[in-house]
């Protein structure tokens, strides 16, 4: 055997060493992950469907103008919440309500946690969902970087209207949204877009950006938003929700509100319809 016939047959082997993994590798393809939902009894804590999706139009609500971004469980307070899948841990931590100086209430969540699942397959086309657990008790049982398992326990669901569930009745509202924890959020790169291209700018810290702009993560809880031509940039912030003036507690992602505008709902998978397509039999 001369080299080059050699190297013809090493060649040849070497294909079909890849074609045996292939091969190999199809029969042996994971299934996708499977969820379970977060609390024994989901389906009949859902009042009229969970309002997924539901537009807040009572003038008395400190929504009002705003959709619902999740599902909200109606069960009695001290229920047992579970992460629905295998994945890691995220945020846990407290958000609370808080009045200011003027009166106004600034209503945020009470205990939160947010589970990110990595999706291999992908499901839906998505390699990544964060499931999110708000108005829970403030005995909260993971903390961030923690692995989880589908199923563990995480936390149960908070008393009626108190500060640890951030005074809202006892009920879980739970939600799934698409992608990562750490991304910027579709709707809020269009708002930037739109106020950039609007008469009075994209303005921060007295720096005003208009016309066209760039925008890229800047840092885990960060984004720098530029101009091509002035060669301008305002650094925002992705956290929202606890700017509580005294004891400012840790921030979380501005994804995670409860409620937002129409287009931020497209961001959402509707939780029982995702459960009932992905359920671990
Ligand atoms: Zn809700």
């Amino acid at each position: 055997m001369n080299l080059v016939s050699a190297l013809v047959a090493s060649m040849a082997l070497a294909v079909f060493a890849i074609q045996d993994a292939g091969g190999a590798k199809q029969e042996s393809k994971p299934a996708p992950p499977t969820f379970v939902a977060p609390c024994a009894k989901y389906a009949s804590g859902l009042r009229q469907g969970g309002n997924f999706g539901a537009y807040i139009d009572s003038k008395g609500s400190p929504f009002a103008g705003s959709w619902h971004l999740a599902e909200d469980v109606w069960l009695p307070a001290g229920t047992e919440v579970k992460a629905i899948g295998d994945g890691v841990v995220r945020y846990s931590d407290f958000s609370p309500t808080w009045t200011d100086a003027k009166g106004g209430v600034h209503w945020n969540f009470g205990n939160v946690i947010v589970i990110e699942h990595a999706l291999a397959p992908p499901i839906d086309g998505l390699d990544t969902v964060c499931s999110l657990y708000v108005h829970l008790a403030a005995d909260r049982r993971v903390k961030v970087g923690d692995r989880v398992t589908r199923g563990q326990t995480i936390g149960r669901i908070g008393a009626d209207r108190s500060e640890e569930n951030g005074r809202y009745p006892a009920h879980l509202h739970f939600g799934i949204h698409r992608g990562p924890y750490v991304q910027i959020p579709p709707a809020f790169e269009r708002e930037l877009r739109r106020a950039a291209a609007s008469e009075q700018g994209l303005g921060a810290g007295g720096v005003v950006l208009r016309g066209e702009i760039a925008i890229q993560l800047n840092s885990e809880t960060s984004v720098l938003v530029t101009t091509e031509g002035s060669h301008a940039s305002i650094l925002l912030s992705l956290l929202v929700g606890s700017t509580a003036p005294r004891d400012p507690p840790p921030d979380i992602m501005c994804w995670c509100e409860g409620y937002g505008a129409k287009e931020t709902l497209d961001e959402w998978l509707k939780p029982s319809a995702f459960l009932a397509a992905h359920a671990a039999r």
